[in-house]
């Protein structure tokens, strides 16, 4: 009898799971494959979005090609989850399989933030992405502020990357001299495990005469009056932009499996505490950043384990590891190589920036896409 394999998410760490299992226990694990939305974005698309590189349907990918074998994809929404029984309702009926991986990534609490539901923009969904480009066609200048209004958030180089694009845009459209733009972040660097990339980015902020402050957040904004409060004073803008407060999807809580505000995993095999529920990507507390190539990293860590648990034997992916390009603006990409359980402590040299980045990058979206899709 083959193994029942129930994913729920089909993100960057749902979607390379399903392609693994598919792959290494052909005939032996019938995966179920469930998400809420009939397509699948890149996160880094929804930059192309803001910036009108690409509209909101030319980065939607459908899941109805996908064609793994022994994979069926089902477009339901998760309502409820009993890891103690791995009894899972959705909105379209009952499972009760042998293995769960929850994969559901990190949804956002924009009220957390008071005043930026009403007056704030973001570019973390895609209908924010397009929001904020139709903002920004009517922008003529004016102070700008982007804030990181909490950790951790998915992929520590956005904000930054959006900054630096958003310079390319205004200099493009003859506004940045009548522009100020100020970086605001709880964070005591842009990217904490990389020494490289930050000094990188903070020079490529210094260069552009973009402010940029640290150790810093924002706990909401005044719209009407158009100033955000910080603990001890309130600075003016005239376009805010956010990166919302994140948190573990609200089914995940209710099922229990969030005390710690995500959820906890053994990171050597990626299960839960319960027997048979495994947690990858997004919703996980693992000490690593929420990124799509860690999630990716963490797909690989669960069907190893799940490889080992139905054939007895085999080896464990260390996991921690991940290659993330970082837009610079101004045509260049950079690349760093993750290695957050190197000898010796984490290692994440930097390479470029530069043009020759921009087709890697590509190419790291495109492989992606075909093995998951076959297209
Ligand atoms: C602007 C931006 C740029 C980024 N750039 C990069 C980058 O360059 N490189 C990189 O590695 N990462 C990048 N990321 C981060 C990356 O997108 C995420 O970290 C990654 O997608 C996490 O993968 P995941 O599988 O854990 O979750 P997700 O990919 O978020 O997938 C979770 C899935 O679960 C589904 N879901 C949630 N709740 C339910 C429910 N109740 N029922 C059914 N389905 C549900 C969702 O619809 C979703 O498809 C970026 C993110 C953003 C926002």
């Amino acid at each position: 009898m083959p193994t029942n394999v129930m994913i729920l998410g089909a993100g960057f760490g749902g979607l390379e799971l399903a392609s693994s299992l598919s792959e290494r226990l052909a005939g032996e694990v019938e995966v179920t494959l469930v998400d809420q939305h009939d397509d699948f974005v890149f996160g880094f698309s929804k930059l192309e979005v803001l910036f009108g590189r690409q509209s909101a349907e030319q980065v939607r990918i459908p899941y109805r090609p996908m064609r793994a074998p022994g994979v069926a994809f089902r477009q339901e929404k998760v309502l409820a989850l009993d890891p103690a029984t791995r009894h899972v309702v959705t909105d379209a009926g009952a499972y009760d399989p042998d293995v769960i991986v929850v994969a559901l990534g990190a949804d956002y609490d924009v009220a957390a933030t008071p005043g930026f539901a009403d007056g704030g923009f973001e570019y973390y969904t895609v209908t924010g992405a397009e929001r904020l480009r139709d903002e920004l066609r009517s922008f003529r200048g004016g102070r700008v502020m982007l804030a990181v209004l909490s950790i951790p958030f998915k992929c520590p180089p956005a904000p930054y990357e959006a900054i630096l694009l958003l310079h390319d845009e205004l200099v493009g459209r003859g506004i940045r001299d009548v522009t100020d733009m100020h970086v605001v972040t709880p964070q005591p660097a842009p990217i904490p495990v990389s020494p490289q990339a930050s000094a990188a980015f903070e020079r490529a902020m210094g260069e552009r005469g973009i402010a940029y402050t640290t150790r810093r957040r924002v706990y909401g904004i005044d719209p009407a009056a158009r100033v955000a409060r910080f603990k001890d004073h309130d600075e003016p803008y005239d376009l805010f932009i956010g990166i919302p407060v994140h948190k573990v999807p609200d089914v995940l809580s209710d099922a229990g499996l969030a005390e710690e505000g995500w959820v906890a995993v053994d990171p050597r095999t990626m299960r839960t505490g319960y027997p048979g529920v495994y947690a990858i990507g997004d919703c996980t507390e693992t000490g690593i950043p929420k990124a799509g190539t860690f999630a990716e990293s963490t797909a690989h860590v669960a069907a190893d384990d799940i490889v080992r648990s139905i054939r007895g034997a085999g080896a464990l992916a260390p996991g921690g590891t991940g290659l993330c390009y970082m837009e610079f603006g101004n045509g260049e990409v950079g690349r760093v190589d993750v290695d957050f359980h190197a000898a010796g402590g984490p290692t994440a040299p930097l390479l470029g920036p530069s043009s020759e980045y921009v087709a890697e990058k590509a190419e790291f979206g495109a492989t992606r896409r075909a093995r998951w899709f076959g297209a």
